[in-house]
């Protein structure tokens, strides 16, 4: 895949990119916090051809960042330029820009280090005796020389932000920032199972994988052995039929679920994407399967054609735009799919005619479970082939029950929907969907811009997910110590007094046990933005809002896992008043 050098070959020359190429390339690198040092390295490492990659990070990053490779080496001569913006040996013309096969291509990480550290690169191709040695202070060149080494690359970032205290400012706690870097080397070390990472943090020794190759190693390496052992293969299209791109990796079966998202690692081309859509295909292929507020384990490696990803969309690469999503996104959620069913026992389903199956109230959440199962084990029955998707049927809506439920009903008898679950699940997809044109959309813009004075704890929080935030459309502005001023809101919070709904958002947040990824973000932003129980609603509304449940991905639950929906079939309710057997 890394064809543009290989270990042990002469590296490729560096050049800058003519001016017509460089104003193609998406908006410029930013260096936000230690971790995106640590990627930029890391990713520079792997398209060298690295096959062990050491990093080390002392206090959070801020000490130090080094990272040590045995790629293939910067020539002495082209040492300097490759700190100059837009300096690449990875693409020269725009028409490359179309085929990316390596992680970087931008020519900006270095020189975007260089600004806001100091940075020694000490590198020595396969063919030099010895390695050459730069050094920036203030992003300029202060030392050149050589010293012996081995063969490969070492960058050394120190006294990371010491000139940049604003940026100082939002940074985690060192332990937050750790956790963030160990997560990130994790995703790469599950993406390149062959290649040996050793990460020291603080001197401790926090990871370590094989570099076997094999992605079982390196699964156990993260995950741990248990869930390494019992992982299914995933492997799409099946051997002997072709596809336009390919799907592999390995998905846990339902009983190994995690409490939190986030163990779904999803690679477009080893590129290590968040894709809220893709990801969530892979959630929805557990749709049924998993228990209320339980999430996969996966590993997921996409493989397109190059020209069919475009990487060029997102500052620091962390998405990518795919040409055919929607085949993608059934693609995957079928390859995931297909790997648990086939592969994991499938829990029964127990309908023995006549025992009314819900009569206890405890079991008042397992209709639409079960009714779920049942579905599946006849669409397997059916064909393998067609993706079983557990939907909603049209349903026709009756009335409400206490201001909080909506009775409908359905082509199998009656539902009872929680209109707030539902109404919070239908928010949360239309914030996770795919971008809506112009993403304005979502985003109400305040007259009058309001002002908000937080609590510390409240400030801890948006500091930690300002970008969230300001993705879901909440334009915050610092206003003296603690306050902000708030320009615009998420659209569904629109009408709402603005500073009471960030506030109560924060509280919250800061409630979370895990920690709060940005789909929980979006699923409180959904809570908040939703009808609550006990409001009296409008036979329209009522059926808007059904409408728009019939249309999400999942509609069985609300984004925290419980159930919209409650079935009683049309035999329950025979059965229930005697009517037969
Ligand atoms: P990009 O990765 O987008 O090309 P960078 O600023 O990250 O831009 O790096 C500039 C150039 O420096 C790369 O194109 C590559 O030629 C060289 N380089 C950087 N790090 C390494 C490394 N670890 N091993 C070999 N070459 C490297
Ligand atoms: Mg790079």
């Amino acid at each position: 895949m890394l064809e543009y050098c290989h270990r042990g070959a002469k590296p490729v020359e560096i050049h800058i990119l003519p001016s017509q190429v460089s104003s193609l390339i998406a908006a410029g690198e930013v260096v936000e916090r230690p971790a995106s040092v640590v990627k930029e390295l890391v990713e520079n490492s792997i398209d060298a051809g690295a096959t062990h990659i050491a990093i080390e990070v002392s206090q959070g990053g801020l000490a130090y960042i080094r990272v040590n490779d045995n790629g293939c080496g910067v020539a002495a001569e082209s040492m300097a330029l490759a700190f100059h913006r837009f300096a690449t040996s990875k693409l020269a013309h725009a028409e490359d820009l179309e085929r990316i096969v390596t992680l970087g291509f931008r020519g900006e990480a270095l020189p975007s280090i260089a600004a806001v550290a100091d940075v020694e690169m000490v590198s020595r191709p396969a063919d030099a005796q010895a390695a050459a040695t730069v050094r920036l202070v203030d992003g300029k060149q202060v030392e050149q020389g050589s010293r012996a080494a081995a063969v490969g690359t070492t960058v050394s970032v120190l006294h990371l932000f010491a000139k940049q205290p604003a940026r100082r400012k939002f940074l985690r706690a060192p332990a937050a920032e750790n956790h963030q870097i160990a997560t990130l080397i994790s995703q790469y070390a599950l993406a390149y199972p062959e290649v040996r990472f050793s990460l020291k943090l603080d001197g401790r020794q926090a990871l370590t994988t094989t570099g076997s190759g094999s992605l079982t190693d390196a699964v156990a390496a993260i995950h741990g052995a248990d869930v390494a052992a019992a992982m299914l293969s995933i492997r799409w299209p099946a051997a002997g039929e072709s596809a336009a791109f390919l799907v592999s990796g390995m998905a846990a079966p339902p009983h190994l679920s995690r409490a939190s998202r986030g163990y779904v690692s999803l690679f477009v081309n080893r590129r290590c994407v968040q894709n809220r859509r893709l990801t969530y295909a892979i959630e929805e292929a557990y749709s049924g399967l998993l228990p209320a507020g339980r999430h996969p384990i996966a590993v997921v490696n996409l493989e397109v054609p190059p020209d069919e990803v475009d990487v060029n969309v997102h500052p620091a690469k962390a998405d990518v735009r795919l040409r055919h999503e929607n085949e993608v996104f059934v693609a995957l959620q079928r390859a995931v799919r297909q790997a648990v069913l086939e592969q994991a026992p499938l829990p029964t389903v127990a309908a023995p005619a006549g025992s009314p199956r819900w009569a206890s109230p405890e079991a008042s959440t397992s209709p639409l479970w079960e009714h779920g199962l049942e579905v599946e084990a006849q669409t397997l029955a059916v064909a393998a082939a067609a993706p079983p998707k557990v939907s909603l049927p049209l349903l026709r809506v009756l009335g409400q029950v206490a201001n909080t439920f909506i009775v409908a009903e359905g082509p199998d008898g009656m539902y009872l929907i929680d209109q707030h679950a539902a109404h919070e699940r239908v928010l949360f997809e239309e914030m996770c969907g795919p971008p809506q044109a112009g993403q304005s959309a979502h985003v109400q813009g305040l007259l009058e811009p309001a002002l908000v004075e937080l609590s510390p704890r409240q400030e801890e929080v948006l500091l930690a997910h300002r970008e969230t935030l300001a993705e879901h459309g909440f334009q915050l502005e610092p206003f003296g110590q603690r306050a902000y001023r708030i320009g615009a809101v998420p659209a569904l919070l629109a009408g709402r007094d603005a500073a009471q709904a960030l506030g109560e958002l924060l509280d919250a947040l800061a409630e979370e046990t895990a920690e709060p990824s940005a789909d929980r973000v979006a699923a409180t932003l959904a809570c908040h933005g939703a009808v609550r129980a006990g409001d009296s609603l409008a036979l329209e509304e009522m059926r808007e809002l059904v409408r728009r449940l019939e249309q999400t991905e999942a509609p069985h639950t609300c984004p925290h896992g419980r159930p919209t929906t409650v079935h009683l079939s049309e035999s329950w309710l025979a059965q229930t008043f005697r009517r037969r057997g």
